[in-house]
């Protein structure tokens, strides 16, 4: 039902898909309300959210790095360049292969719009506006020209809707000029254009005399007691769910309750 609620595009339902939630569990509704619907619905964010939907891209980032998150700045750093160049290099030869006008995800996309209006009747309201009669009877209205929609697809995710699609063949229009910039083959290209260079030897490039007479010690820091905290902290509305612990066991007797070093069990 959240999921039903924080997809919709338009007003309508999304305040049916919440009435339902509203009517299961007050706690759920009050969690929610508590949140803000700008935060979870694509209908309320004030942004643009394409068609992603995500909770906190740093949160991928923040995984991928985890292995080496203990290491030294310095090791650190090396394996986020490691990191970054192989995944451009994947990236760079992907797009680099592909033919399409927009990525293929977004082609997929499309491809989805266009079955789910298969058999719509279409009428011409003005040069560029159509009126788009579904199977199931709802109408549509859509321009072209100002890339918009009723069914609030086109305008949200800047990818035309079943709608735009069928009055775009109407009459001639190329698909292509539909997207939006960011989900162009070209766009893609550029984004991964850049590289990130493995350090240099020291020595290799010049240094600027203020930064070569610098002497730069380590920070005064008192080292905390206890074994360093490696989890990140939960970012605000996050509730993190306790994972089962296991059973401390002794490791002699095999019994709950104390460890090997205090065990009295006679063996
Ligand atoms: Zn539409």
């Amino acid at each position: 039902m959240v999921c039903a609620a924080a997809f919709s595009y338009r007003r309508k339902d999304f305040n049916d898909n919440f009435g339902k939630i509203r009517q299961a569990s007050a706690a759920c509704t009050k969690y929610l309300e508590d949140i803000g619907t700008a935060k979870w619905s694509r209908k309320y964010f004030p942004g643009n959210r394409y068609n992603l939907l995500t909770s906190n891209v740093a949160e991928q980032l923040n995984n991928a790095l985890s292995k080496s998150r203990a290491s030294p700045v310095v090791e650190l750093f090396m394996f986020i360049q490691r990191m970054l160049t192989r995944w451009f290099s994947a990236r760079r030869t992907k797009s680099a292969k592909h033919r399409g006008a927009v990525t293929p995800e977004v082609e997929d996309v499309m491809q989805t719009h266009i079955r789910l209006t298969k058999g719509s009747k279409i009428s011409n309201i003005t040069s560029w506006s159509y009126q788009v009669k579904g199977v199931f009877g709802h109408t549509n209205t859509v321009s072209l020209e100002n890339k918009v929609c009723t069914c609030q697809v086109f305008q949200h995710l800047k990818i035309p809707c079943g709608h735009a699609l069928l009055a775009a063949d109407s009459i001639g229009y190329p698909h292509s000029q539909l997207f939006g910039d960011c989900y162009k083959t070209q766009t893609w290209k550029e984004t991964y254009a850049g590289v990130i260079y493995p350090e240099a030897l020291l020595g290799d490039h010049p240094l600027p005399p203020a930064i070569e007479r610098l002497s730069l010690q380590p920070p005064k820091t008192r080292c905390p007691s206890g074994r360093p905290k490696d989890k990140r902290y939960p970012s605000t509305g996050e509730i993190q769910v306790p994972k089962k612990t296991k059973l401390n066991r002794c490791g002699r007797c095999g019994v709950s309750g104390h460890n090997r070093t205090n065990c009295k069990v006679p063996i």
